[in-house]
């Protein structure tokens, strides 16, 4: 059966950002080829609507939003922690019923981040961590990261063979 490989839906031109916009990587279908590709888009599947106020992990990172050491807020200040960890849980339901060996993610969102994210203060500054997807799939499965910082990912048929 062909690979396949789940990818944040904003990278392949969906509007599902918060600002109602994409973040297209040129090329991604290309080098998907020959892969069964999944989208999802975390914030949607929370139950969050498009366009959204932008929100940030305050406190913490993904892993400590899942244990309930941090929280997610949006600019106006609203709690949408509960949100981010619905949307975390049906990105798990995804992977479990499509059994991908890989996710492509887009970099430093407080939902797709990997390993660095925005860090609460809204003014672009990063810190080390996972989104809350992210940590969820971490502690949850075996499935291989990477983000469209790493494209074109060189080796990606062999990883997914
Ligand atoms: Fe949705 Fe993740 Fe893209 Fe944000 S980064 S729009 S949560 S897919």
């Amino acid at each position: 059966a062909e690979p396949v490989v789940l990818v944040s839906a904003c990278l392949l031109g969906i509007p599902c950002r918060y600002d109602g916009g994409s973040k297209l990587v040129s090329g991604i279908r290309a080098q998907l080829a020959g892969c069964r590709i999944v989208p999802f888009c975390p914030e949607v599947l929370g139950g969050l609507e498009t366009p959204r106020p932008a929100a940030e992990i305050t406190g913490g990172d993904g892993a400590a939003v899942l244990d309930g050491a941090a929280s997610v807020r949006n600019r106006a200040g609203l709690d949408v922690t509960g949100e981010f960890i619905r949307g975390a849980e049906a990105v798990l339901d995804l992977v479990r019923a499509n059994q991908p060996a890989s996710v492509i993610l887009k970099a430093k969102s407080p939902s797709c981040g990997v390993g660095r994210i925005y860090d609460g203060s809204f003014t672009g500054r990063l810190r080390d961590g996972d989104g809350v997807t992210v940590a969820l799939l971490r502690r949850s499965t075996a499935i291989r990261f990477y983000t469209e910082e790493d494209f074109p990912i060189q080796d990606l048929d062999e990883k997914n063979a």
